[in-house]
Order: structure tokens, then C-alpha cells, then sequence
């Protein structure tokens, strides 16, 4: 949209006889690091015009001199054609006092207030770069560092705004004449490219052994050893342009049991980096949706259903999943690596447990030492590591598993009312912040847990880098009603120093209002009923919550129902073990005593007599479902059971379900698990049994909309990871007129818990 502002403009007559005015353009929106300015230029020469371009804290800004007809076609080509990667927001055109201007010029960048423009993310490397660094006679022929205007890191290596080479990492690396001969011609894709590097003037790589012996410095002969390690089982650490990943080749069973071996990982997935998508589409079964995903700038993780083709050993990449987290490279480093290979690898971010991911050169050699073989570093400083983001796609959602690179910290297209800083601290276990700051709003990126000494070091040093790019003083504080949470304390602690309001804000009306807020449904007039179902927060009443029913309705959030209370026990054990959930919620706990010795048996017994902890997670359902149905008792990885429950609800390809609640409008547990039970004691196949199972739960919430006669239902929290509870809920809703809204920008799980507060406190609280 244009928006025309009145100006003091004053028209002249030009030697052709028209009337030419001074016109200034403002663009917001992402703007920077996409090839915006070089665009505006290349336009201008199209449509002969004068005057000139650059970028402000606010986004683009261009002078000209033209007719009133001319103006308008520029506004329209800028419309119709801007760079792929480029979000406008808003335009404004006004008319402003005549200026005479002898060319076309892209001028430098001139910051002149607070910072206001969404920090442009990271892009996977582009078709253009791909073929200039496998061809023998282009200048870039395998220099790993290639990008251009389209593509390239960007949020990961930027110090400062406006996005000039200057302010990131690649500032100490001057442009030799080549490089710099291509920056200033305007035909060229590397016209005013801030990444622009070569071999010779650019980011050097060098491959080390594990006694830090320097085996390689030229690409070629870097390729050819870390080629000849891989294919002999060895593991490589690489630092990506986003921060180091661990490597192996994916169909060496033994390499990869190595890896598990020495991260400590027993059973969790690895994401596999795959050379092409050719080769991706032959092994897995694929949408067009998820191809599309797979190539896009983003080039997120994207998790595939396996295949009778898929020739990687899936037992030991997924055990017990039928599920591979695919991506394709999205640096030319890992470009360059991946067809020198022409196999999958193993490419999962290289941290020790609960670590963040390594960005730094000392670190991977401090912590990984005695995880890898070898290691490829280079010298370019990332600012701001990533892991990469994962999504899976159900029939009619994309679920965001994980949201990183390529997708953080770009704003999710809501716009503030308030004009006051707030900072809204998020959750614990999955962490992130949300900075709102004049009336846009920026959500980091995934940290991890929080109890992590490195992870909270991360967190924390991340919402300083924030508060000092934006010169920002938060006026309010939003943070978790669990004061036990290091995102709460860190929010106390920065709340005195900054003398600002400290909010708190319930973990699910967060979770609820943040899907309120990415689907803008704070507006609708109607009712919204809120399905908010994850492992654990602390509710009002301090019982531990998890399996909630909401009513939204003129800025309020009631709580309608909730899954039965039953006892919490054992503290984190559990969520580790499933068996115990099943133990809790049972009314005939003699159903699963055989899970138990007998010392154990007597011991929970003897603690559930005097425990007053109740909740009503449905998280914990799903792992006493998993342990009742297919005895997944103890969970080696976060939520290993559910997701072993959902590969075994995906098989079952018929509809008739069994309703296991007869017709309910709530939930109880240990109803719905005796009954679960005495099916499966009939011989009903544990397919038709895990899928009646979501069945169950999606139809509760289908019955609980009618009865209170509701039309929206919207979901969040991290059971609505689950595609095949979301494919049923999705084919009931659409049944019965309903109309679902999931998460669709941020994760449903826990990371979007900082949006949701911020939503919740712009929307039910000012
Ligand atoms: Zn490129
Ligand atoms: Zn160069």
C-alpha cells in the first residue's frame, strides 16, 4: 500500500514542457541485506530517473525528480518487482521541496534515530552462487564463502543497522580490486553486495586433526581429506556460517553410533544434509509443499516420511520413527562439502548436551575435543549463532518445530499499539525473548534450556545485544507467573535495573494469546474457544497445569475446563518416565504394576498418600498412553514416547476410530486409559488404538465448541506438534463448520511463550 503524504512540494516546469516535482519514497519493511538499494538503482536508470537511494534506521529512503506520471510507474515496478527476499510493509511517497539532481546515485547510509526495521534474517545460498562454485572457469570456483545480494548470512554476522559492510563481521576483510570492481557496477549481482568477499581477498578456511595439526588450507585439498576421513568413519566439526555443526557419513552405521556414543545422545534424531533435492525426492515422500520448504531461502530442517528407497540406515538416524529430519546445504560451504561427497551426512549442531551451539573457534576445541576427528574452521566472526530450524508439515498446517535460522528474529507481521519498550521474557525449557519497540516486535531466535549455565549465558548476552542495537531502556518487563524460571529472575533483575514495570503472565494464557496474536484474533467479535494442551506451567491456583480449556472473549481469557487433576510426583522424573504418568492418572493403578519392582511399587504408593500436587498436563497423558499402549516407559530424549505414539497412530489407515470418552466435553485420564486398556486387552490393533487415542482428544474438543457454541478454535503448546492429532482435529473442525488456528510463524511448543505474554499484555492488560 502507498500511502501519499501532503507535502510543501512545488512543481517546476521541466524543458520538455511537463511538470516535474521532487518526490521522496519510504520504504519499511525488510528492506536491508536483500539487494534493495542496487534494485532501486537498476529501476531508476530504466525509467531515466534522478535523485538517490539509501538506507536509514527506518528502511529505504529515495529522492527523485519526476512528472507525476513517471512517479507512479516507479512506485508500481518497486511493487511489482521488488528482490525476492524483500518484505515491504508500508510505502509513503511525499512531495517535498524541488531538488535539481545530476544522476542516480546510491548514497551511504545515514542513521538518523532509534533503530525501527526488522533485522533481516539469514539466506540459504542461491542458484546463481551454486553454479559459479562448481564452475572450473568462474573467478569463485569453490571459494566457500560466495554470495551475493540474494543470498548469504546476514542477521548471524550483523554488529549494527543500518546493514553496511561496516557493521558485520566481514568488516575487517577489505574487497581486493576484482571484488571490488563488482560492487560498484551496477549490473552486476554483486552490485553493493556487503558480503561481497573472494580466495583472495575473503574468509579462509583451514582443516585441523584432533592434535591440531594443520592438514589443509586449500579448498580442493580440504575437500579431499575430510572426503577420505568421512568415508573411514570419522567425524567432522564444521564451522557453518551460522555456527559449527557435527558431521559423519550417514550410512556408516558405526560412525553414527559413534557420534551417539560420544554426545551422549542414545535415541534422539539426526537431521541428514542431503547434495540435491534429486536425490531427496528418489528416497523420501515428498509434497510439494515440503520441496518448496526444502529449497526456500530458509532451508529449514524438513522432517520426511521414510521410504521403501531410503538407503540410510533409519534405525540408527531416528530409532523407532519412521520420520527423517532432511535438509539441503544452505551455505556454499556446505555446498562445496556435500557434492565433493555426493552422500547424505550426518549434520546435527555441535554443542555437548543442553550446550548452545558453538560459534567460536577456542570453544569447539575446549568442549568437542574428544567428539570429532577432524575440524574445519574459518575466520569469520558469527555474532549471532543458530541452530537451524525445523518444520514438519501436516495436511493443512506447516508446524514449526524449531524456529532459527532463516526465520529469526524477522518480525511476524503484527503491529503494536503501544509505542513502549516492553521486553517479555519467555519460558524456561524452551526459551526465547520478544522485544516489542515501536510498534514492531522481534522474537529471537530458539536458546534451549535455560538451566544450561551456557544456554542462559547465550540468552541473557543476546537481549543485551538487542537492548544495545536498538538503544532500548524496556519500560516493562513481562514475565512468567513461575518466579522460579531464569527468564522470570533475569527479568526482576533487568526490571530494578532499568526501573521498569515487571507484568506477569500465565504460561497458557501466553500460549493461547500468542496464536490469538499471529492469527489476529484479538479483533473477532465472535468467541474463541482455547486449546492449549503442553508438559507443564504453573496455573493459578500453583497446580501444575498442561491440558487447558479457554474462552476468549473482549480482551479476557477465561479458563473453561481442564483435563482431570491427578497427582505429580517424583518432580522431573516425571516427564522421563512414562510410566509413571500412567501410574498417576490410573483410578485402577493395579493395571500397571507390573511396570514397577516391587520396592518401587511401594515406595510411589507410599508418596502418592501424601502428595497434594495435582496437574493437569496432557503431555503426561500422551507418555501414560505410550506406556500403556506399546510400554514406552522411560524416555531417553523429551518427548520420545509421544512421538513414538504418533508414528504408531500414522499407520492406521482406516476412519473408524473408537471413541474411548463416549460422546465427553472434558477429559479424564484415567477414564480414557481404562477404557485405552481394555481395548487393547480385546485384540484391537495398536494402530487403530494410538489413533483413537488422538481421536479422542480431538473430538472433545470438537464437542466442547458445539456445546459452548463457539466457531474458532485455536491451538497452541507443544502437543500440537503432533501432525496426526492436527490432521484429525483439522478433518473434524472442517466436518462441523469449526475453524482452526494453529501457531504458523513460531513453534507451537514453548518458544512462543515471550510473543504470547507481549500479545496478552498489549491486548488484555493496557
Ligand atoms: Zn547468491
Ligand atoms: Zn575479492
Amino acid at each position: 500500500m502507498v500511502r501519499l503524504v501532503a507535502g510543501q512540494g512545488k512543481a517546476q516546469i521541466c524543458k520538455y514542457g511537463s511538470i516535474v516535482k521532487t518526490y521522496k519514497i519510504e520504504i519499511n519493511g525488510q528492506v536491508q541485506g536483500v539487494g534493495f538499494r542496487p534494485f532501486i538503482y537498476n529501476l531508476a536508470q530504466k525509467l531515466e530517473l534522478k535523485g538517490h537511494v539509501y538506507n536509514n534506521h527506518t528502511g529505504v529512503l529515495i529522492s527523485t525528480t519526476c512528472t507525476k506520471a513517471t512517479i507512479e510507474k516507479f512506485l508500481e515496478d518497486i511493487q511489482n518487482n521488488s528482490p525476492k527476499a524483500s518484505v515491504i510493509d508500508q510505502m509513503s511517497l511525499h512531495e517535498v521541496p524541488y531538488e535539481d539532481y545530476e544522476d542516480f546515485r546510491i548514497k551511504p547510509n545515514a542513521k538518523g534515530a532509534q533503530l525501527n526495521l526488522p533485522l533481516t534474517p539469514d539466506f540459504a545460498i542461491c542458484d546463481s552462487c551454486k553454479s559459479e562454485i562448481l564452475d572450473p572457469n568462474n573467478r569463485r570456483y569453490q571459494y566457500a564463502f560466495t554470495t551475493c545480494v540474494h543470498c548469504g548470512p546476514r542477521y548471524a554476522i550483523t554488529q549494527n543497522y543500518p546493514f553496511e559492510r561496516h557493521h558485520t563481521s566481514l568488516a575487517s576483510f577489505e574487497m581486493c580490486p576484482k571484488c571490488a570492481k563488482e560492487y560498484v557496477h551496477p549490473q552486476d549481482i554483486r552490485f553493493h553486495s556487503q558480503t561481497n568477499s573472494c580466495s583472495t581477498c575473503g574468509i579462509q578456511l583451514q582443516l585441523y586433526d584432533n592434535d591440531h595439526n594443520l592438514i589443509g588450507k586449500t579448498t580442493s585439498g580440504i575437500l579431499e581429506t575430510v572426503q577420505k576421513h568421512l568415508s573411514a568413519g570419522a567425524i567432522l566439526a564444521i564451522k557453518n556460517t551460522s555456527g559449527y555443526l557435527l558431521c559423519c557419513d550417514a550410512n556408516t552405521k558405526t560412525a553414527i553410533q559413534n557420534l551417539r556414543a560420544k554426545k551422549k545422545r542414545p535415541n534422539k534424531p539426526f537431521a541428514i544434509l542431503y547434495p540435491s533435492i534429486e536425490q531427496v525426492k528418489k528416497e523420501f515422500r515428498c509434497s510439494r509443499k515440503e520441496i518448496e520448504a526444502l529449497q526456500s531461502s530458509i532451508a529449514p530442517i524438513v522432517l520426511l516420511k521414510n521410504t521403501q528407497h531410503t538407503r540410510l540406515s533409519t534405525s540408527s538416524i531416528a530409532p523407532n520413527l519412521k520420520h527423517t529430519g532432511v535438509m539441503l546445504p544452505n551455505s556454499a560451504l556446505l555446498y562445496l562439502l556435500s557434492n565433493s561427497l555426493k552422500t547424505p551426512l550426518v549434520a546435527t549442531s555441535a554443542n555437548i548436551h543442553k550446550s548452545p551451539i558453538i560459534a567460536e573457534n577456542d570453544e569447539v576445541a575446549k568442549q568437542l575435543k574428544d567428539v570429532y576427528d577432524i575440524v574445519l574452521h574459518h575466520n569469520l566472526p558469527i555474532k549471532y549463532p543458530q541452530d537451524d530450524s525445523v518444520l514438519k508439515y501436516a495436511q493443512n498446517n506447516r508446524l514449526v518445530l524449531r524456529r532459527s535460522r532463516g526465520m529469526s528474529p524477522s518480525h511476524i507481521g503484527v503491529s503494536l499499539k503501544t509505542r513502549k519498550c516492553i521486553l517479555a521474557m519467555g519460558s524456561n525449557l524452551k526459551s526465547t525473548f520478544t522485544l516489542g519497540l515501536l510498534s514492531r516486535c522481534y522474537t529471537s531466535q530458539y536458546f534451549g534450556d535455560l538451566d544450561a549455565y551456557e544456554v542462559f549465558s547465550r540468552y541473557k548476552s543476546s537481549i543485551n545485544s538487542y537492548l544495545n542495537l536498538f538503544e532500548a531502556k524496556p519500560d516493562t518487563i513481562i514475565i512468567d507467573t513461575n518466579l522460579q524460571y531464569q527468564s522470570s529472575m533475569l527479568g526482576e533483575e533487568l526490571a530494578e535495573f532499568h526501573k521498569a514495570d515487571v507484568v506477569n503472565v500465565q504460561h497458557h494464557k501466553a500460549h493461547f494469546a500468542s496464536v490469538l496474536g499471529e492469527h489476529s484474533l484479538f479483533e473477532s467479535k465472535d468467541k474463541v474457544l482455547g486449546v492449549v494442551w503442553d508438559g507443564t506451567g504453573l496455573g493459578e491456583d500453583n497446580q501444575i497445569w498442561g491440558g487447558e480449556f479457554f474462552c476468549y472473549q473482549d480482551r479476557q481469557i477465561k479458563r473453561l475446563t481442564h483435563l482431570d487433576y491427578f497427582d505429580w510426583i517424583a518432580g522431573d522424573k516425571m516427564a522421563k518416565e512414562p510410566r509413571l504418568s500412567l501410574f498417576c492418572i490410573l483410578d485402577k493403578k493395579e493395571k500397571c504394576k507390573e511396570k514397577f519392582s516391587k520396592v518401587e511399587w511401594k515406595l510411589y504408593n507410599q508418596i502418592l498418600q501424601n502428595n497434594t500436587l495435582k496437574t493437569s498436563s496432557i503431555g503426561r497423558l500422551f507418555d501414560a498412553a505410550a506406556s500403556a499402549l506399546l510400554d514406552c516407559n522411560f524416555n531417553t530424549f523429551e518427548a520420545e514416547a509421544s512421538m513414538i505414539l504418533e508414528r504408531v497412530a500414522a499407520d492406521y489407515k482406516g476412519k473408524s476410530y473408537i471413541d474411548l470418552l463416549a460422546g465427553a466435553e472434558s477429559i479424564s485420564g484415567s477414564l480414557l486409559l481404562d477404557n485405552l486398556i481394555s481395548e487393547k486387552e480385546k485384540g484391537i490393533n495398536l494402530p487403530k488404538l494410538a489413533a483413537s487415542f488422538l481421536y479422542t482428544l480431538a473430538l472433545v474438543v470438537i464437542n466442547l465448541s458445539k456445546a459452548e457454541d463457539i466457531k474458532i478454535i485455536a491451538c497452541s503448546g507443544g502437543v500440537f506438534q503432533n501432525a496426526e492429532l492436527v490432521n484429525i482435529l483439522s478433518e473434524l473442525a472442517s466436518k462441523e463448520a469449526k475453524y482452526l488456528k494453529i501457531n504458523r510463524n513460531l513453534s507451537t511448543n514453548d518458544e512462543n511463550i515471550s510473543f504470547g505474554q507481549l500479545m496478552y499484555y498489549e491486548h488484555c492488560i493496557i
